[in-house]
């Protein structure tokens, strides 16, 4: 600087600035990936993902390329600032340079009937309920390769009916070889499979026929079950993505009232009760779902409540099903004739709803072929912390902010949503060619099928947001006047955007489960601990009440009822309850009675579900087995809508922070 050309001496040391800059960037970079590659500092981020694994480990060091690259490289100023300064998040980050989308309801009633092709070979339609259950498990794989979040089945009980059936034929013809006389066979009696079913007395007239009939429904009874049982052992076994995780899959049921699809359902919910493996352990995919409806399963007296009640039974021993609510306000226009209309959810909650760009002859209620393109979720407790700094009203100022976050994830949004538009079709194959996702029309391009799926705001800590506007949360009447104002204006916009942009924007209650622990962080590095607002090591689940509060399920139902209609594209609602329940049916029936008439749409029930890995023994274990005095025991929670296997090994912190604090709401049920 001293010399005669400090100008020079200058842009040196500006060089020099930005040399070590970049190196710095490269050496962190590196540390990052070798972090990962190493599996030094595992975060469980997903609680289904095995990071420890070889597939775990190169699929994480992956991401940490690409995470850096989609911000750095690919998405607007605009969309980089609001996720890195802890506004409003980017989802699936890792998956955003690739273009993929993130769920699929996967129309399993034409693909099963059709056949499908993969990239070696076709697969013919499924003959049998066996091969039927086997092709589910296959083109569950097969699909969630071709994005990056879960799978679903939408009404699988009505989807088997017409392989049960061919089942049932297949036996009743061999009862009539092999238990009668040995010459009497369906042809030469002028029976077709048509004829052929589970009802009615077809085989009446026919001399010595009950026997073969008896026979088949035995068979057929019998080879239902195991397929379930085969399904289930897939979805629990077949890794996907490179080995390192588990296909979210989750299977919605209940309502086919036909004696086929009654099977099915009870098979469903016997092996879900039996538990898998030596064990007998609880199932973790796929996620079952029991779907409620009036007239059909509701009360004594309806043609399904028997299965109903065994679904209880189900969820008092094995947290699954969880329970969508068919009668669900929110699904209005569904076509009672058609179950692909029927209200289903992805087991963390994503929900179709009405299709704008449904076409002609389809009704916009259709879930098959269609889910969510990409979500983001905006950090309220961020933007209300940013209303405090500002003049004036603090709730005035943060009612401002929040719009203008709403606009801004609309804008992050049609951002992504366009890039992924933008991929070609042999990027997945498997959905385009075979109608996976629905609506391709190849001289449209991808466009044309992704319009139909969703793309969603989402919320985080609506609760600890209220706390530091008003000093309450929506547990008070004040708390929840205010709640109401925020949501209905996330509503508004949504339905403005949807109508304007015609695509289908909605609002949805996050499952956040990375994010609740990974934005509480960020936040309390900047604004520190704060008392029921970052105290603790996670922030509460989108609009939920906060988990430690002493309440009844009738009261924590009453309250977030409230603010389940403002939510169209997903969210759920769940209880804690004690191991009494397993004792008590009745009690746990009223409670999700309780719930689907006030309107819930997705209900779930948390109770205690841990399993002596010595013994086998189930129930609530707090340190050693009661029966054996075993102390490894794996401990069985809910982590978002999906169950895991460990919650102390598989979650992250945050989220075994807030188990900790989850109380129970059965000790209030007198109240
Ligand atoms: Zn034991």
């Amino acid at each position: 600087m001293r010399s005669e050309r400090p100008d020079v001496a200058r842009a040196y040391i500006r060089y020099r600035y930005k040399k070590e800059v970049a190196r710095n960037f490269e050496h962190d970079f590196i540390d990052a990936v070798v972090e990962k590659l190493e599996a030094s500092d595992v975060q469980n981020q997903n609680a289904n993902i095995d990071e420890h694994s070889f597939g775990g480990r190169t699929g994480e060091a992956t991401g940490v390329m690409t995470k850096r690259l989609a911000l750095d490289h690919l998405m607007s100023e605009k969309s980089r600032e609001n996720h890195l300064n802890n506004r409003i998040y980017i989802h699936d980050l890792d998956a955003y340079y690739v273009g993929s989308h993130n769920c699929l309801s996967i129309p399993f009633d034409d693909l099963l009937a059709k056949g499908f092709n993969t990239r070696q070979t076709d697969v013919r339609p499924a003959g049998s309920v066996n091969t039927a259950c086997q092709l589910v498990a296959v083109i569950f794989q097969l699909q969630s390769l071709q994005q990056f979040g879960g799978v679903s089945a939408t009404h699988i009980d009505w989807t088997m009916v017409p392989y049960i059936r061919k089942s049932f034929y297949k036996h009743f013809c061999d009862g009539m070889k092999y238990i009668e006389d040995g010459n009497t066979n369906c042809a030469a009696l002028g029976l077709e499979p048509k004829d052929i079913s589970i009802v009615g007395d077809f085989y009446k007239g026919f001399s010595n026929c009950e026997k073969a009939y008896e026979y088949a429904m035995d068979m057929t009874e019998k080879e239902v079950h195991q397929a379930v049982e085969g399904l289930y052992h897939n979805l629990n076994t077949l890794q996907s993505r490179s080995g390192n995780q588990l296909p979210f899959t989750s299977i919605n049921y209940g309502t086919c009232t036909l004696p086929e699809g009654r099977m099915f359902t009870k098979a469903l919910l016997e092996v879900s009760i039996e538990g898998l493996g030596r064990l007998h352990k609880t199932s973790i995919f796929p996620c079952g779902i029991f779907q409620c409806m009036k007239d059909v399963n509701r009360e004594p007296g309806d043609p399904n409540y028997d299965l109903y009640r065994l679904a209880l039974e189900s969820t008092s021993r094995r947290l699954y099903p969880n329970y969508a609510n068919v009668d669900w306000s929110g699904n209005a226009g569904y076509d009672r004739n058609n179950p692909e209309t029927y209200f289903s959810t992805m087991g963390c909650r994503t929900v179709n709803g009405a299709d704008i760009n449904a076409e002609p002859g389809v009704n916009p209620q259709t879930k098959d072929g269609r889910g969510n393109i990409c979500p983001v979720t905006i950090i309220m407790p961020t933007l209300a912390m940013e209303a405090k700094e500002k003049e004036g009203n603090i709730v005035e100022n943060f009612m401002i902010i929040l719009d203008e976050a709403i606009h801004d994830a609309r804008d992050m949004l049609i951002e992504r949503y366009n890039w992924i538009c933008s991929q070609d079709a042999s990027s997945a194959k498997f959905m385009y060619e075979n109608n996976v996702m629905r609506g391709y029309h190849p001289e449209q391009g991808i466009r044309s099928a992704l319009q139909h799926g969703t793309i969603v705001i989402g919320q985080l800590g609506l609760a600890e947001t209220l706390q530091i506007l008003i000093g309450c949360d929506h547990t008070e009447p004040r708390g929840m006047e205010l709640a109401k104002r925020i949501e209905a204006l996330f509503k508004q916009r949504c339905a403005e955007f949807k109508k304007e942009y015609h695509l289908n924007f909605g609002v949805y209650y996050t499952p956040a489960e990375n994010l609740c622990y990974t934005a509480l962080k960020k936040f309390r590095e900047k604004y520190g601990v704060m008392e029921n607002i970052s105290d603790k090591d996670f922030f509460t689940n989108s609009m939920h009440v906060p988990v430690w509060h002493k309440l009844s399920p009738f009261d924590k139902i009453d309250i977030e009822s409230q603010l389940t209609g403002y939510s169209n594209a997903g969210c759920i609602t769940y209880v804690e309850l004690d191991a009494s329940v397993v004792h008590n049916p009745d009690a746990l029936e009223q409670i999700v009675n309780y719930a689907m008439d006030k309107d819930i749409p997705y209900f779930a029930v948390n109770v205690p579900s841990d399993t002596c890995l010595s013994c086998g023994y189930t129930g609530e274990i707090n340190d050693k087995c009661p029966m054996c005095g075993s102390e490894k025991v794996q401990h069985l929670r809910r982590v978002t809508g999906y169950l895991t296997g460990d919650y102390k090994t598989a979650f992250n912190f945050g989220k075994q922070d807030e188990v900790h604090h989850r109380i129970k709401h059965t000790g209030q049920m007198e109240q």
